[in-house]
């Protein structure tokens, strides 16, 4: 078998400040992160891997990316949306999400090729949607733990996942006994909240000692920047962007990290000479 572990509370956290996100939507955006990172992890040819989930909830879209060395960004489309705790005392993140739609998986390799993939959703819960996009769409027999803590002040205090694959040859018993334990595996993000480490709870739920191979890092990292944003500026249809700028010049916002680059109208003014040159 083979066991991929993701700790994200800090990429987590970060994605809750950068969005501004309510308890339920950093959950979310946290979950979805950590898939991204686990599937990164795993394919490793893969320059980008994006997730993207719509289940027409109210917190609506929720776009996750890795790319090479760790590198995490996050969006959702209503991070403020704020919904009552379950009856279990769970944040309700398949409320939140919605499971009308699907999980959609697009890794693109350093070579250029680009694979797509996509699952039904679940319950917009984010874990086992992950766990049936790999069964289903990669076929490999896995099960997934994804958890994010969120604390009585409304930050992420933990969070982080598991993904933890039958090879092919293991036996069928083998299989069964860990998505046995998996399924005991009590709240993840509380185990880590409370200090243990992913190595020791997958070592739990695989039921031996594991070798581990050396850990990589990971950070919320946005690749987005000024000259990018006028790109995407020029982009748009020219009277688009005389109607946007004619007054006090343009300010772009990164949906992924909420940066604001503002405009002026002379620079607007000197993109629309070079896009007519
Ligand atoms: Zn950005």
């Amino acid at each position: 078998m083979r066991v991929i572990v993701a700790q994200t509370r800090e990429t987590a956290l970060k994605a809750q400040k950068a969005h501004k996100a309510s308890p339920v939507a950093a959950a979310a955006l946290g979950r979805l992160l950590t898939a991204a990172a686990l599937l990164a992890a795993d394919f490793k040819d893969s320059a980008l891997v994006r997730i993207e989930v719509n289940g027409k909830g109210p917190i609506g879209r929720v776009v996750a990316e890795a790319r090479t060395n760790g590198r995490l960004r996050a969006k959702v489309e209503n991070p403020q949306v704020s919904l009552p705790l379950r009856s279990d005392g769970k944040l309700a993140v398949g409320h939140a999400v919605g499971n009308n739609g699907l999980f959609k998986v697009t890794r693109e390799e350093h070579n250029g090729l680009i694979y797509q993939g996509q699952v039904e959703l679940v319950n917009g819960e984010i874990g086992q949607d992950f766990a049936q996009y790999y069964t289903l769409s990669e076929q490999i027999p896995s099960a997934v733990a994804l958890g994010v803590l969120v604390g009585r002040d409304s930050w992420v205090q933990a969070a982080g996942g598991m993904v933890v694959q039958a090879l092919p040859g293991s036996s069928t018993y083998v299989v069964d006994g860990i998505a046995d334990r998996f399924s005991r595996l009590e709240h993840i993000s509380h185990r880590l909240a409370e200090g243990d480490s992913l190595e020791q709870l997958a070592e739990e739920v695989v039921g031996t000692h594991l070798d581990w191979f050396s850990p990589e890092s990971l950070s919320y990292h946005c690749e987005c920047n000024r000259s990018r944003s006028l790109e995407l500026l020029a982009s748009l249809p020219r009277e688009e962007i005389h109607e946007l700028t004619k007054d006090q010049g343009v300010e772009v916002v990164c949906h992924y990290c909420r940066t604001a680059y503002r405009f002026s109208p002379d620079e607007v003014e000197r993109l629309l000479d070079r896009a007519a040159d």
